[in-house]
């Protein structure tokens, strides 16, 4: 499963307008920023400074000028030179409500989410022992994000900051995950099911004036599910004022769930309200037992819903697709009004993927 988690103006412009074949367009978003037509996602590791020269060229001949890396902000010093020299943007992709992997989040237990069961995701671990959700209603989580975000920003050739896992933890997984986990996700079922914790019911209770420990039924409550969408909605779009306001020409983007009315119902993400400067749904067609068509309706209805406020960007599963399959997928994206691709991953890309992207891009 792919644990990482992913628009700017239309008027249903169609984001961008494809002339298939070529796969050239020009952007209708009117006072945006500029921003590459094809993305990958991509972990640093132990590549060497020749394997990044490699990497870097090989995205250069396929047209790929948008990159969000995954890396420490030492790594992102070293190889942001390296990128500039073949004219690849980056943007720091960071794994934003899922802390498992920051120690500085694990001194502070209080700060992660509680399951319907009253769990705390510091202990319990739903579905994989890498699942350790913060609370996005906790002041003190925020104030952590942000300082993240903020230094990642102030890095020389840093354009932006790709939020990852911005979300709930899955209350339902993908319908093509159920069986890897031995799963049958029908409802909500509470040990899935977060956030109960103090802060959040007290601010529910404010808000609502329902005290939601004293329903029998959490999952039917539309206001209780509601304050969740809009406890991630409020996170955003406090953390790209943010953004925006100290560090002009800066983005924020995100990988989210493929559409908003699945991402709303799986992780709670209603990210058509977001502030972005771009959107990546992960339009991972094979989690949902889905084909290439489906990924297209998955563009036109995330499109819809931004009614032209930023780009979105497709994101495709690589490994679900064979190289004679990536072109299709691409060209459904743009035609259904995407204003670009993203790859996960540029791992996944093999020499005969790498061929068709390299006669897409020269039309
Ligand atoms: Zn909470």
């Amino acid at each position: 499963m792919k644990k990482r988690d992913f628009i700017k103006t239309l008027s249903v412009s169609a984001a961008g307008v494809t002339i298939f074949g070529s796969l050239t367009r020009c952007s209708l978003f009117s006072g945006e920023k500029q921003l590459p037509d094809n993305w990958v996602w991509i972990t640093a590791g132990k590549q060497t400074d020749d394997e990044w020269e490699d990497i870097f060229r090989n995205m250069q001949k396929a047209d790929i000028k948008g990159l969000h890396m995954r890396a420490d902000e030492e790594g992102h010093r070293h190889i942001i030179p390296i990128a500039r020299k073949y004219g690849i943007e980056v943007h720091a992709w960071i794994i934003t409500l899922n802390r498992y992997w920051d120690e500085e989040a694990k001194k502070h237990p209080e700060w992660f989410t509680i399951s319907g069961k009253g769990e705390s995701c510091f202990d319990v671990n739903p579905y994989v022992d890498y699942y350790q959700w913060v609370c996005p209603s906790k002041e003190e989580v925020y104030q952590h994000v942000e300082r993240e975000v903020m230094s990642l920003l102030g890095i020389e050739g840093v354009k932006g900051v790709h939020l990852d896992y911005i979300r709930y933890s899955d209350v339902i997984l993908p319908v093509g995950l159920w069986e890897k986990y031995n799963l049958i996700q029908d409802r909500e079922y509470p040990e899935f099911d977060f956030c109960y914790c103090d802060t959040c019911r007290e601010k529910f209770l404010d808000e609502s004036g329902i005290d939601i420990r004293t329903l029998e039924d959490p999952a039917a409550s539309v206001e209780w599910r509601e304050y969740r969408w809009n406890s991630v909605t409020r996170f955003v779009n406090r953390l790209a004022g943010k953004v925006h306001a100290d560090k002009p020409g800066k983005m924020l983007t995100a990988a989210i769930f493929p559409y908003p009315e699945i991402s709303r119902m799986i992780c709670r993400q209603d990210w058509a309200k977001w502030d972005l400067d771009a959107f990546f749904p992960m339009i991972y067609h094979s989690f949902y037992n889905e084909d290439i068509e489906w990924i297209g309706s998955s563009v036109a209805k995330g499109v819809a819903d931004l009614a032209g406020k930023a780009p979105l960007y497709s994101g495709l599963f690589v490994p679900a697709l064979q190289p004679d399959k990536i072109r299709e997928a691409a060209e459904i994206s743009l035609s259904n009004g995407a204003a670009g691709v993203c790859y996960f991953e540029y791992h996944s890309l093999n020499e005969e993927h790498r061929k068709v992207l390299n006669m897409m891009a020269k039309g």
